[in-house]
């Protein structure tokens, strides 16, 4: 958000920063390290009322601000030059409605406090990003999508935000409550406001057998409509595209997630933070020639289907099981959570 069309920024040099600032000048960066910028200040609300003052704050002075959440968005969106940074992370209750099944969630939350709230509930998000440590208003900020390609983006599961216009004033917005903002908040890059809280739709928690296999491109579009489409069963899916040179993009490892009778199986607990120091090592490795990234293809082919259970990335909070007639399926649960895109 800029100050009003009539307010050109003033120099603040002269202002003495408020005392509730986290951070005093300085430089901010997103999750790239690319894109360091120069800013007024950095404060941490915690609750709207602190949202409000900042912005009054930045108002009378004369200040951009700045809406951030954990800074993954890698062109600088979450900065501006000389900006009031409003770093949302602190904003982070949840709550499950079981009854309503729906999840309110702060805007500072990640998407792993949200599956933390809702999975001893049996419940579940309908649509979430690939990696779970991305907040909740920095992704409806930007309408994420997630591997459930019968969902979709993060739009149509949104019930209501809590909105923080420019002037503090604070508005419950939904498909029928002024449609026209709700629609452009969603995937609206912070520039109509400051997400409060969202209310989510959640869903029932579920198993699915997790299948890896190996096409090539041209033959993917044929796999999805006549195989996946049609069976309800399949709820998500992601594909690599290869980068060895010897397939560049003409081959592909699709990977589905059906979902399975679970006959009455608990549902296993998410799975914790994995150590993916081998996965970064061979990512980087790969970004130096041929070899590597032949190695790093192998690798997601033949390795990764049988040990990605025991390494797979931190975020994928999937429970696998490997059933011993299937070396390439495994169940998981938790609707898209499961997907490890990222
Ligand atoms: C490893 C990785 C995996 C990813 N996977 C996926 C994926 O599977 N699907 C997908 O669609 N995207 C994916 N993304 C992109 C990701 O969804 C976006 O970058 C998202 O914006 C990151 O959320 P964030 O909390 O870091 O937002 P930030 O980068 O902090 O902010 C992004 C934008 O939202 C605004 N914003 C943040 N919080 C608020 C708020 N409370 N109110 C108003 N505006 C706000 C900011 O001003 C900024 O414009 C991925 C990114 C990475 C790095």
């Amino acid at each position: 958000m800029r100050p009003a069309p009539d307010g050109a920024f003033t120099p603040v040099a002269d202002v003495s920063p408020p005392h509730w600032l986290s951070q005093r000048g300085g430089t901010v960066n997103d999750a790239s390290c690319l894109n360091r910028t120069s800013v007024y200040g950095v404060v941490r609300p915690r609750t709207d009322d602190q949202v409000r003052e900042a912005l009054v704050f930045a108002r009378s002075h004369g200040l951009a601000v700045a809406v951030s959440g954990t800074q993954h968005s890698m062109g600088g969106q979450a900065s501006f030059p000389g900006a009031l940074i409003l770093d949302m992370r602190d904003m982070n209750r949840v709550l499950v409605d079981e009854v309503a099944s729906t999840v309110r969630v702060g805007a500072g939350a990640t998407w792993r406090d949200v599956l933390e709230a809702t999975h001893p509930k049996g419940l579940s998000v309908a649509a979430m990003p690939s990696i779970d440590v991305l907040s909740v208003g920095g992704t409806v900020s930007v309408n994420a999508h997630g591997a459930d390609f019968r969902t979709g983006s993060l739009a149509s599961t949104v019930r209501s935000i809590r909105l923080m216009l420019a002037d503090g004033t604070v508005r419950e917005i939904d498909r029928s409550n002024d449609p026209g903002l709700f629609r452009a908040v969603i995937g609206g890059y912070g520039l109509f406001g400051v997400i409060l809280e969202v209310e989510l739709d959640a869903v029932d928690n579920a198993l699915y057998d997790v299948r890896e296999r190996r096409v090539p491109t041209s033959s993917f579009a044929d796999l999805f409509e006549n195989e996946l489409v049609p069976d309800d069963d399949y709820r998500m899916m992601y594909a690599h595209l290869s980068t060895s040179p010897r397939t560049f993009l003409d081959e592909a490892i699709v990977h589905t997630y059906r979902r399975v009778d679970d006959d009455g199986e608990p549902i296993p607990p998410l799975r914790q933070d994995q150590d993916s120091r081998v996965a970064r090592l061979v990512l980087n490795l790969a970004r130096h020639g041929g070899v590597a990234q032949r190695i790093k293809w192998a690798g997601e082919r033949k390795v990764l289907p049988r040990f990605r259970a025991l390494w797979s990335p931190a975020t994928r909070p999937c429970a696998p099981r490997r059933p011993a007639s299937s070396p390439a399926t495994r169940r998981c649960t938790t609707t898209s959570a499961c997907s490890g895109t990222g």
